[in-house]
């Protein structure tokens, strides 16, 4: 592949983002812009644009019930699970959002690999089976060959009958020799945050090594080149206008599918909580309704990129985001080093949380709602990333493959780690979804599948 040369002027066309956040729109063409958006090709930046000036709940109810098709359409009733392992948070940077910013003197902790070992244990008997690792921006305590080693540390902890089958990492913007480590160390998708996609703020939020914007908004491109194609990209919410981020996220997602071939895997949208000694303006603080539409403005704008919450948010909005777009959810989450077994310290934690269920709550919870948990790992392990993914999704044969693993992996969770109330209601959930398949030679391969895993094998994938 030829080198790619970036800079962030090709990519976020600001002046006209901006512009763009002073649209409006009238009841007709918002029904029409659903009506495009529900054919399930995505929607132009005017369209977003539009689509995030609605204000009264007579059209945000349309646009739900829009964002809500598409999401049952392409997804259908899956619900990927996993956990966010905190490895270090030893930090370079002062961002003003974030508790390990260096001005926060509380003592800093950083996994032994044992200690390591340890928390996976832990996360593998909640029947975790995907995780996502964290570190803070540090060269001497957390250089690549130490998060090298974590990852590696991870794949080889099994304890009990399942063990942690993909890693996805979030660590800082980087150079592509460390993004191909990355790679050969075998991570799924690689995250990174832009934060804020409006450069003065982002100037103005950061102080150290990722005060570099270029250096953040050109770092997937340079993943992509060291060969990671499952890229996932964000923002904080709260740091600056809702509706400018989203706009940006939707462009900088259309600027990598027209360069790389392929769009963002994932789409993240954590939302600022408060932090130990973190002291922001909380001007553009993005209320609950807010937050749901751009949801599910996001979900119409890139209709095949997954959507990730966090246990930021409550158990109720999470119920409401996930009818409308969200397809992945972290559970039981803890946000400090070793924080899974010793339990949370406000001073080490990266920022509080608002959903404290168990892995086994957050499933029975999901189960009632009508969704199929899932613990699938098949794509990235049998190679369907990057465009090899995008193509089947926009096939619409992802689903034909995704439904039997969601059932597969959630049958051995009910096998291996359920209480017995959540394996009740999730046996009978089981029923239900293979109800729903049509296709019977696919029923007849799932049943055969169940019938093994009841029987003691592990790790059935189609
Ligand atoms: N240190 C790496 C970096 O900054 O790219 C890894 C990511 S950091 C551990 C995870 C993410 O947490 C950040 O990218 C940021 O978006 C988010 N975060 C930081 N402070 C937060 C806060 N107070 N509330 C919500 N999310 C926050
Ligand atoms: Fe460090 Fe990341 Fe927190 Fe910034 S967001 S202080 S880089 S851990």
């Amino acid at each position: 592949m030829p080198k790619m040369n970036f800079d962030k002027i090709n990519i976020i066309n600001e002046n006209k983002i901006q512009e763009l956040t002073a649209t409006e729109a009238c009841k007709s063409e918002i029904k029409e812009i659903l009506q495009k958006g529900e054919e399930m090709k995505g929607l132009s930046l005017n369209d977003c644009a539009k689509l995030l000036s609605i204000q009264d709940s007579e059209l945000l109810e349309p646009l739900f019930a829009s964002a809500k098709k598409v999401k049952e359409a392409i997804y259908g009733p899956r619900l990927v699970l996993f956990a966010p392992l905190y490895a270090s948070n030893f930090c370079f940077n002062d961002c003003e959002y974030c508790a390990f910013h260096t001005r926060n003197p509380a003592p800093r902790k950083k996994l032994t690999l044992d200690e390591v070992k340890e928390q996976v244990e832990i996360l593998e008997a909640m029947g975790h089976k995907r995780l996502l690792l964290e570190f803070g921006e540090h060269p001497v305590e957390n250089p690549i060959d130490y998060v090298v080693d974590v990852i590696k540390t991870i794949y080889d902890t099994k304890k009990g009958p399942c063990e942690i089958r993909r890693v996805n990492v979030n660590i800082a913007a980087t150079t592509m020799e460390n993004y191909q480590r990355l790679k050969e160390a075998g991570i799924g998708t690689y995250q990174l945050f832009q934060e804020t996609y409006h450069e003065p703020t982002y100037k103005k939020m950061h102080n150290g090594p990722k005060a570099d914007y270029e250096r953040q908004i050109t770092a997937m491109f340079r993943a992509f080149e060291a060969g990671i194609d499952d890229l996932g990209i964000g923002v904080l919410f709260g740091l600056y206008d809702y509706r400018f981020e989203v706009l940006s996220l939707i462009q900088y997602a259309q600027f990598m599918d027209k360069v790389l071939g392929v769009g963002p895997h994932t789409i993240s949208v954590p939302r600022f909580q408060p932090a130990h000694t973190v002291d922001i303006n909380l001007k553009y603080q993005v209320s609950d309704q807010n937050f749901l539409k751009l949801i599910a403005v996001l979900r119409l704008a890139v209709p095949y990129t997954g959507m990730i919450i966090s246990t930021r948010e409550t158990p109720e909005i999470r119920r409401q985001a996930f009818a409308i777009g969200i397809s992945q959810a972290s559970a039981a989450s803890k946000t400090e080093p070793g924080g899974y077994n010793k339990g949370e310290h406000a001073s080490e934690a990266q920022f509080n949380l608002n959903d404290h269920r168990s892995l086994d709550e957050v499933i029975q919870d999901i189960c009632r709602l009508g969704y199929l948990p899932s613990f699938c790992t098949t794509c990235y392990r049998v190679g369907r990333t990057g465009d090899v993914f995008m193509r089947l999704a926009k096939a619409g044969k992802i689903h034909e493959m995704c439904q039997p693993n969601a059932l597969l992996t959630f049958k051995e969770y009910l096998l291996d780690y359920a209480s017995d109330k959540t394996r009740q209601v999730g046996e009978k959930n089981i029923l239900n979804h293979l109800e729903a398949i049509e296709n019977s030679e696919t029923k007849k391969i799932i049943i055969n599948n169940l019938k093994k895993l009841e029987q003691g094998e592990r790790d059935l994938y189609v």
